[in-house]
């Protein structure tokens, strides 16, 4: 987590009325020194693990907040689970997303961008986010028979 997050995570906080705690420092801490793509419970065992003694409902408030101001991302891979990951000073990417064994990779593609950015612009909107998910088997999931899970 660098000063300038830790700033903006202030700002937020203070936005929306809500005391700088240490718990709320270390949720925000755990998503940014992190780049998987976890769910709410996750982190919250994730920071039980480190001893941190937080409660469940701050991690799963924190992460709602991080998200609707744009430090954190979150998407829906099909199970109706939200999974969380880092997005402040990180180069805005799209996933793939293995829909047998939930494999995530990354990849960010110019033309889409340039693309989306051209439709944005023929229809007049000033684009703030964009979800692109692309799902399909991964490698190994190909190779393997279904019959043998
Ligand atoms: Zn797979
Ligand atoms: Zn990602």
């Amino acid at each position: 987590m660098t000063d300038s997050e830790l700033e903006k995570f202030k700002k937020v906080l203070k936005d929306e009325n809500l005391k700088l705690t240490p718990q709320r420092v270390e949720v925000f801490r755990e998503v940014c020194n992190s780049d998987e793509h976890r769910e709410a419970e996750e982190i919250y065992l994730a920071l039980r693990k480190r001893d941190i003694n937080v409660s469940r409902s701050t991690v799963y408030r924190t992460m709602d907040i991080l998200y609707q101001y744009d430090l954190v991302q979150r998407m829906d891979i099909g199970d109706g689970k939200w999974r969380y990951e880092h997005w402040l000073n990180c180069h805005q990417h799209d996933h793939l997303i293995c829909i047998r064994c939930g494999t995530i990779v990354e990849f960010i593609n110019t033309q889409i961008e340039g693309i989306q950015k051209d439709v944005a612009e023929k229809f007049n909107y000033q684009l703030v986010r964009h979800v692109h998910q692309l799902f399909g088997l991964c490698k190994q999931c190909q190779d393997t028979p279904v019959s043998v899970k």
